[in-house]
């Protein structure tokens, strides 16, 4: 990956774009272009530093990323998570996917889309723990994303879960049972960080000013 190049396009089957589909169309804000995913900085930026990868293609959740996409993701997601512990200089960085939310919820700009949340966390707070409490259910660990992959595809899943890869270690929480609230991990971050969630629809505050900061501060780092 080599700065901006909005010519590169994903290649192969999944090389599908929807016409009406924010994610897939998107040509601002954006951090770096590879062959397969983008990274940018969305609106609503809970911090700065908060950026998605996304599938250049459109694709529902990464549970159900094809193979053959898995490394370029891992490299991506690798190199990403470097740059802001080096910009941010901090280890702390969470990692999070809403995975299938929007087939079950209204549709909204973003969820239909999937994409890898990436935010520098400044303050303690373990999101697994704090979710596990607050939605009264078991995650499940993982040893690695592929095993997450594997156990999506063994066990067919089709229903929503939250995917959270702080650093050291693979939960997802699969949603059998219960609807999740809207924005729901903007609420559990600003319910750990102990800030307003007056903040918590990305709609309403969608944080220009963040988003300028994050692209400033990373789009020659890549
Ligand atoms: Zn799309
Ligand atoms: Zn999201």
């Amino acid at each position: 990956m080599t700065g901006i190049d909005v010519s590169k396009v994903a290649t192969g089957i999944d090389n599908v774009k929807e016409q009406n589909c924010p994610l897939c169309n998107i040509n601002k804000n954006i951090l770096c272009h590879g062959d397969s995913f983008y990274v940018m900085s969305p609106k609503g930026s809970l911090a700065s530093g908060h950026c998605f990868i996304v599938p250049h293609f459109h694709l529902d959740c990464y549970g159900r990323l094809q193979d053959s996409f898995v490394d370029e993701l891992l490299e991506t997601k690798i190199r990403l998570r470097n740059i802001l512990a080096k910009e941010y200089h901090t280890d702390k960085i969470i990692i999070f996917e809403h995975g299938h939310i929007g087939n079950a919820q209204k549709p909204t700009e973003y969820c239909k889309h999937a994409h890898l949340h990436f935010v520098p966390i400044e303050f303690n707070g373990d999101f697994v723990v704090f979710i596990e409490k607050n939605l009264k259910i078991k995650p499940i660990e993982f040893s690695s994303f592929r095993h997450f992959k594997s156990y999506v595809k063994s066990e067919n899943m089709n229903e929503e879960y939250l995917y959270i890869d702080d650093g050291g270690s693979i939960s997802a929480f699969f949603l059998t049972s219960i609807q999740l609230p809207r924005h729901y991990f903007r609420y559990c971050y600003l319910k750990l960080g102990n800030k307003s969630l007056e903040h918590a629809d990305w709609m309403k505050h969608p944080n220009w000013g963040t988003v300028e900061d994050t692209v400033k501060k990373l789009v020659d780092k890549f």
